[in-house]
């Protein structure tokens, strides 16, 4: 099947036209400054130059419509009718508890994303407009919506519930939900794939660094802890987040500077994390181009940004009862091996040996040593493949009962 897989944020829609019987993605591309005049749509055809195109984007229905206009257009396009699009996927970033799978998108489920736009004020409203603008211009081309949050929903009650009154949780739905669920699922599954294992068996940490980052407990291929919680603010320290931290310090600070919710929002999200540790960069490799010249202040932040994915490690193996493979992917999980090797230091009195060699390679992705006890791995997630595979299991399923019905 071809699935147009959308990723739609408020003034931006990341796509990728995939085929999944090769798993290419046939093209990928990205609009930009949606609602501006001087949008901009770069577009890459697989093997061919990527091409850029600016105009006004005013909204996110004008915006679908100009990447289904390239997808067809005759020099870099790559299909000829609309209708070779199967499917399209969206990453949805909230499913709240009501979602703990991907679902075809119907009325109902419009409804219930709706409803959960309290939960994701930034990110539920462009993911329903994505899908709206889609109905408009393929009406009869079934969407599907997969969830960030889903692999996560049935974790425990006692890994989900934070330690305030029961009533809160059951009139505002506050708990730890989760995120990164897709990658979190997807690199668990490659890790068991690789260790030649079904991961029914396994026991595995994830660690998915970008520039937002999340680690996550996988037991049997179930979600039984991880970082994020009610949003994506808390746990690891991440490029412009804070992660943990005293809930007490924002009050304070907010009493001192005389911040209002607003501004302590943005306080905790934009410019704490490893900006706000070291003055530099909210970026990796900038962060350790200063670490290499001397900086105090960028070596601070990545030894808080790596202490603290060690302590999480540690306690998902108490979690756990134990530790099969630990998995790190994302931008700085794929790529950093300072970061891989500053977690790793140290943890051989957990069987966590890191291959020094293999772990500055670019290729391998079992990266530990032969004896090690738990296998450390880096693989490269593809949240966009698991959109897409996942929207065609469904859009098939789908076909199969109406051909009985
Ligand atoms: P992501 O959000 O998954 O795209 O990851 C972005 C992060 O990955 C940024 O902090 C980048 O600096 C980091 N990153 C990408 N390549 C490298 C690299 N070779 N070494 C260290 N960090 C990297």
């Amino acid at each position: 099947m071809k699935i147009l897989v959308l990723n739609c944020g408020s003034s931006s829609i990341k796509y990728q036209f995939i085929d999944t019987d090769s798993r290419d993605a046939l093209a990928k591309g990205m609009v930009e400054r949606i609602g501006m005049s001087s949008a901009v749509l770069t577009h890459t055809p697989l093997g061919k130059e990527k091409i850029k195109i600016v105009g006004e984007i005013l909204d996110h229905s004008i915006a679908i419509e100009y990447v289904i206009a390239v997808l067809l257009s005759k020099n870099h396009g790559v299909i000829k009718d609309k209708k070779e699009i199967d499917a399209v996927g969206h990453r949805v970033v909230h499913g709240g508890e009501t979602f703990s799978g991907s679902v075809l998108i119907t009325d109902h489920v419009m409804k219930a994303l709706k409803e959960n736009i309290e939960l994701a004020p930034l990110h539920n409203p462009p993911n329903i407009k994505g899908i709206q603008a889609v109905l408009e211009h393929l009406p009869n081309t079934p969407q599907c919506g997969v969830f960030d949050t889903a692999f996560h929903v049935k974790m425990p009650a006692k890994a989900y519930l934070y330690g305030i009154p029961y009533e809160l949780y059951k009139k505002y739905k506050i708990r730890r939900y989760g995120f990164h669920g897709t990658s979190h699922r997807f690199v668990s599954e490659q890790a068991a794939q690789l260790l030649g294992k079904p991961l029914e068996e396994l026991k595995i940490i994830t660690a998915h660094l970008g520039n937002g980052a999340s680690i996550a407990a996988v037991n049997g291929g179930r979600s039984v802890d991880t970082s994020m919680g009610f949003t994506p603010l808390e746990g690891l320290l991440m490029g412009t987040r804070c992660g943990d931290m005293d809930p007490s310090v924002i009050l304070y600070i907010m009493g001192k500077e005389g911040l209002t919710l607003s501004e302590a929002n943005t306080l905790m999200n934009k410019h704490s994390g490893l900006i706000g540790l070291s003055g530099e960069s909210s970026d990796m490799r900038e962060l350790e181009q200063a670490v290499a010249e001397g900086s105090k202040k960028a070596k601070n932040a990545f030894d808080v940004f790596t202490y603290r994915i060690k302590k999480y490690v540690g306690s998902y193996i108490a979690a756990m009862g134990g530790v099969d493979a630990l998995v790190f992917t994302g931008g700085i999980g794929e790529n950093s091996t300072e970061v891989r090797k500053a977690v790793c230091e140290d943890m051989d009195f957990l069987g966590i040996n890191l291959d020094q060699e293999k772990n500055l390679s670019r290729e391998e992705l079992l990266i530990s040593s032969e004896d090690s006890k738990v296998k450390v791995m880096r693989i490269p997630t593809n949240e966009e493949l698991v959109i897409a595979l996942d929207t065609e299991e469904i859009v098939k399923e789908q076909l199969v009962a109406q051909s009985v019905e």
